[in-house]
């Protein structure tokens, strides 16, 4: 792969093995000392793009050793009803902005749907709709990015559950009643969750977080994720509470019978994924509630919080 060559017009170019000196515009000129290892040719709505790696081998690797303590980690729950909570009681919502864009993709995907394929106008409206996805996917983007700024702007190292998407995005069970007929089983307000799962709480969310750990030189942690609804964060106690409860507003709370403990349960759940969090250590990422209600139970006395 080579770049910096320029054509006989005089313009930057790219040389594709097998294609062409191909023009392009750098979107930021590739940094003194660095070589390009591979070049990924991408197609989007508005264009072609190359995308870059680049390499220097006289940059020291190096790998951040940071150990979590109380006052430098949060815990963050990935929610369902907000978009996640924090262990410090922040409660960061969908931005709105995204619900927008997609109304204004159903809107045009309607108009579409009555267009004769292959036309004119189908075509243009197509073209329409492949710009919007590509506008929702970067501000998408834009927003995981600056959220996971935002994150670390006041820790060190971020507890996060090892999230199976494919759980959560499953169908509910049918539920019926003695008589045969269907009851409700709450896919209504669950088909509302998948979706604001998918454009929001995705793999590729978390890949950002631990992209911009990286670069800060600072730690994403991850913890087993069972049980992290149901107990409680501060006497480690079984409270259960099922997935479909979130729904029923009279569940929203997580109160704790043992210790008196009354507070939302995503927040429950952030502040139990920072406290067994704080149980990990560098050499064994993940640790568990198991683990955390054993530690507890041989030393009676917890310090943490
Ligand atoms: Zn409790």
């Amino acid at each position: 792969m080579q770049t910096h060559t320029k054509n006989p017009n005089g313009r930057c170019c790219v040389n594709l093995p097998k294609i062409a000196l191909v023009p392009l515009v750098y979107n930021r000129p590739i940094p003194v000392g660095f070589k390009v290892k591979t070049g990924t040719v991408i197609r989007e709505a508005d264009g072609w793009y190359v995308s870059f790696t680049i390499e220097d081998k006289t940059t020291p690797v190096e790998v951040v050793e940071i150990q979590p303590t109380e006052d430098n980690s949060k815990g963050i729950d990935l929610g369902l009803l907000h978009y996640a909570v924090t262990s410090d009681g922040e409660f960061i919502e969908v931005p709105k902005f995204f619900r927008l864009s997609e109304h204004r993709l159903s809107k045009l995907q309607v108009r579409l749907a009555k267009k004769t394929k292959h036309s004119k106008a189908w075509k243009i409206l197509r073209r329409k709709i492949a710009k919007l996805h590509q506008l929702i996917a970067r501000q998408r983007l834009d927003w995981q990015f600056k959220l996971a700024y935002h994150l670390f702007s006041d820790v060190s190292v971020i507890f996060l559950e090892e999230l199976q998407i494919a759980n959560l995005v499953r169908r509910c069970k049918a539920k019926l009643a003695s008589n045969g007929q269907f009851l409700p089983n709450g896919q209504l307000a669950k088909s509302g969750l998948n979706k604001s799962l998918q454009d929001a709480a995705t793999i590729n969310s978390l890949d950002v977080l631990q992209y911009i750990a990286w670069k800060l030189g600072k730690r994403v942690v991850k913890v087993d994720p069972k049980g992290t609804s149901q107990h409680c964060w501060e006497c480690l106690n079984r409270v259960s509470k099922s997935l479909s409860d979130r729904f029923a507003a009279r569940h929203e709370r997580h109160s704790c019978p043992k210790c008196g403990q009354e507070l939302d349960r995503d927040y429950n759940s952030a502040l139990l994924i920072q406290k067994i969090g704080l149980l990990s250590t560098q050499e064994e990422d993940i640790t568990s509630v198991k683990t955390a209600v054993r530690v507890s139970q041989t030393e009676e006395s917890l310090a943490l919080p």
